[in-house]
């Protein structure tokens, strides 16, 4: 929890970054081999002046300061397999529709993760894939349950400049 509330308040205070709203925090289950135990989720909707490209930097330059290497050893610290501290990732930027090398916009697996969708769900449930057509809830309606969502752990944050 830690994690996701030191990530928010190094968002926030970030340059071009104009405000922060929380989706609640859910608990789940991994996905794929057992790892080392459950994770915590959650959707920030951000207000900002940067491009994509700028958000990610400044994602990754977080995710850095908060322990997660990277490029790390297959297994290690640093990969998806690893235990990770935390796991930024842009989902959506305004409806635009991107590709390259380094960013893929929306995030390509975002229809399947219900672990994204839930949260995203509860900050606006109507938000409208760019490419799908389809909202927030219809894309969740359209996966099967899985047991996977443990449920919500705490509240939505609620951050402001300092
Ligand atoms: P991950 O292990 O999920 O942090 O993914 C890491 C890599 O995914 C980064 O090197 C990014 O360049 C790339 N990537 C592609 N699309 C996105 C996205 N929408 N959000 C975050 N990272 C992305």
């Amino acid at each position: 929890m830690t994690y996701l509330a030191e990530a928010a308040r190094c968002l926030l205070d970030a340059p071009g970054v104009k405000g922060l709203q929380s989706a609640p925090v859910y608990e789940t289950r991994p996905v794929g081999p057992a790892g080392p135990g459950n994770f915590l989720n959650t959707v920030f909707a951000l207000d900002v002046c940067l491009s994509p490209q700028q958000l990610l930097r400044i994602m990754q330059h977080i995710e850095v300061l908060l322990g997660r290497p990277r490029g790390g050893n297959p297994g290690g610290a640093g990969s998806r397999s690893g235990a990770r501290t935390i796991d930024l990732d842009i989902l959506f930027f305004d409806d635009l529709v991107f590709q390259n090398d380094e960013l893929v916009v929306p995030h390509p697996h975002l229809p399947q993760r219900e672990f994204v969708l839930r949260p995203l769900a509860d900050l606006d449930p109507e938000y409208t894939h760019p490419e799908l057509g389809l909202s927030v809830r219809e894309l969740l309606a359209a996966l099967t349950p899985s047991e996977q969502i443990l449920g919500i752990v705490a509240g939505s944050m609620s951050l402001a400049h300092t």
